[in-house]
């Protein structure tokens, strides 16, 4: 028994020689497992018996295609068994589950990879030892004919993502002495599990094995299967994600032929292995792991790749049935407006109103990956009473939904269309491929609304809200600056020669006001309409409506910091810098009045954007 050493291997500090610590634990495993000459090279077909004993190689590749390569992960070597998960894997996609699994069990034998022996049912016990693997070759043959051989070639080329070809002289030399495996194809044939033309089925089986790997290709595939059957490193959706699930769950009970109990056990991933020398191991959703070393053990798994695997999975406390998550962190963030509100900014009775029914909004922003437990947490927190009558959910921080997770959510939506609310979500619109069937769902759910950005959601939302109690949204006109919050407080005089320096301007809807960069030359007092201040890139900093001002900034700095568009056509009080200084400068107890107000104006916005930063680092 291979009993697992506590903490043999230790991880050299990355830091100092700058390279990533995965890679630098993969050598220092390949350092201390390379002397370990245990085991023996398969010898039942001759031409594996050439092999060289010392060769070895790690590769491991993650589920974003990147690939880490330690030792002799270039040399060539035969499949063999390790074909068998992927051919289950084809055949389940080629002629569909009902038909493969009418042939094949999928229990675990418990006995050598070669044994001669059916189950009760005259079936094959799994598709991981050799009856059921030539039952599946038979499965293919029967669906493809001569062809059958290219079609499994090429399907494992698109795993490995390269053309694969086959070793003729180790095809020749098992075909020469493949007695068992003839045993055992008839034994088939007598229980009708495969065709008449043995010979046809097993040279199908043969050649399979045959096929001409490195330790990269093998880890490339295994990735392929961790990734629901995407070749992470080329994109190509291989099989179906049902074919790779079920593969993936007999690799695990029997993948490693009578180790596979302890194999589990232990190192807790599903794997297979082949007389080659080759293993693959797979953490669904992380990584696939390849490794290569000839001299095998007992069960016909290779000796040092065993031990590479186990002291990885020890390392890193990978066995696939030790993990957790917290379901809470998804929710970044939970607020109405009371905390946060959109970057529009209100006149003062239109701000009593939101103020008044600010829980009649209420925002959730997501994070991460999101599966069943994290959208379970979600759809408590969105039932959760007192229901408002808006509901934004921002999924711009979401790095993916499952389906499961999908399903709950359009739901828990629908539920609370039922009660009459809302249901807004923005960030959808991402290019991520991990959206796209949670894009689709949104697509056919007509009661849910969608805004690219959350802020034009929240804004929307504000309207509904200013409309519904009262109040009415734009086009108010202040016609007199006693109405602006910049120049609260100054006497009727004050302002009248205040606006004698300046005149009434209008702007067309679209027309840009004030350009970033430039130098700024005069302020405007908004009469009507409205305007938002952009950056450069189109990003919303602000919306503004009549009764406030717009290049206010100029009084502290010389340049503007932002664009600003007309939203309507707007008619402003436009008053020349120079003049308003000089008129400022005459006038000190005017200055003081307004730079009070300038101040009290700034201080309103740092407020609402510390409440922002606030907010999402509370969570
Ligand atoms: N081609 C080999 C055989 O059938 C495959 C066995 C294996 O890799 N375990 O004997």
């Amino acid at each position: 028994m291979n009993k697992l050493e506590r903490s043999a291997v230790s991880v050299p500090k990355a830091a100092e020689n700058n390279q990533s610590p995965l890679l630098g634990f993969l050598q220092d495993c390949h350092r201390r497992y390379a002397d370990n000459m245990d085991g023996a090279l398969a010898d039942y077909i001759p031409e594996l018996s050439k092999a060289d004993p010392a060769h070895f190689g790690i590769s491991l590749v993650t589920i974003d295609g990147h690939a880490y390569e330690v030792g002799d992960t270039q040399v060539p070597f035969t499949i063999q068994s390790i074909s068998k998960a992927f051919v289950f894997a084809l055949a389940l996609d080629l002629v569909g589950p009902e038909n493969v699994e009418s042939k094949i069990g999928v229990e675990p034998s418990g006995e050598a990879f070669n044994a001669i022996r059916l189950n009760a049912q005259n079936r094959p016990f799994n598709a991981m030892v050799n009856a059921g693997a030539i039952a599946c070759s038979g499965i293919i043959h029967a669906a493809r004919g001569d062809d059958a051989f290219d079609t499994i070639r090429q399907a494992m080329s698109r795993f490995a993502g390269r053309d694969l070809d086959v070793d003729d002289a180790v095809f020749q030399s098992e075909r020469a002495t493949g007695d068992r495996n003839r045993a055992i194809g008839y034994l088939l044939r007598s229980s009708s599990v495969i065709g008449t033309d043995v010979t046809a089925v097993l040279d199908v089986y043969f050649r399979q094995c045959s096929i001409l790997v490195n330790a990269h290709d093998i880890a490339v595939m295994a990735a392929t299967l961790g990734n629901r059957g995407i070749n992470p490193v080329t994109g190509e959706q291989v099989v179906a994600p049902y074919s790779v699930a079920r593969a993936l769950s007999v690799m695990t009970s029997s993948g490693m032929y009578d180790y596979a109990g302890e194999w589990i056990y232990r190192v807790g991933l599903p794997a297979k292995s082949g007389v080659g020398g080759g293993i693959v191991a797979t953490f669904p959703s992380q990584f696939g792991l390849g490794t290569f070393s000839p001299l095998l053990d007992s069960h016909g798994n290779s000796t040092r790749g065993i031990k590479v695997c186990e002291t990885l999975s020890e390392h890193f406390n990978l066995h696939m049935l030790n993990r957790t998550s917290n379901a809470h962190s998804c929710l970044l963030a939970d607020y109405d407006l009371a905390k946060s509100s959109s970057h529009r900014s209100r006149r003062p009775d239109e701000m009593d109103i939101l103020i008044e029914h600010h829980d009649k909004v209420r925002i959730l922003e997501l994070f991460g990956a999101l599966a069943f437990a994290e959208v379970d947490y979600v759809t408590r927190q969105l039932t959760r009473n007192p229901n408002p009558l808006f509901m934004v959910v921002d999924f711009r921080r979401t790095a993916g939904i499952t389906g499961a997770a999908t399903k709950l959510l359009i739901d828990s939506f629908g539920t609370l269309a039922v009660k009459g609310v809302t249901v807004i979500v923005t960030g959808i619109d991402r290019k991520t491929a991990a959206l796209a069937d949670f894009r689709e769902a949104i697509k056919n759910s007509p009661s849910i609304r969608n805004f690219p950005l959350l802020d034009e959601a929240i804004e929307w939302s504000e309207d509904q809200i200013i409309y519904r109690f009262g109040g009415n949204v734009d086009f108010k006109e202040t016609l007199h600056l006693d109405e602006q919050a910049l120049l609260k407080s100054l006497t009727e005089s004050e302002l009248d020669a205040l606006a004698a320096l300046g005149a009434v301007k209008t702007f067309e809807s679209g027309e840009r006001v004030i350009t970033a960069n430039e130098p700024a030359s005069s302020l405007y007092f908004l009469l009507r309409g409205m305007v938002s201040v952009k950056l450069p890139t189109g990003v919303r900093l602000a919306t503004l409506t009549s009764g406030m001002v717009f290049g206010e900034m100029a009084l502290i700095e010389e340049r503007r910091t932002a664009d600003i568009v007309a939203d309507t056509k707007i008619i402003c009080h436009v008053i020349p810098l120079a003049a308003f200084h000089a008129f400022c400068n005459k006038n000190p107890k005017v200055s003081e009045k307004i730079m009070r107000n300038l101040s009290m104006l700034l201080a309103a916005r740092l407020i609402k954007a510390n409440k922002k930063v606030d907010l999402l680092s509370a969570n």
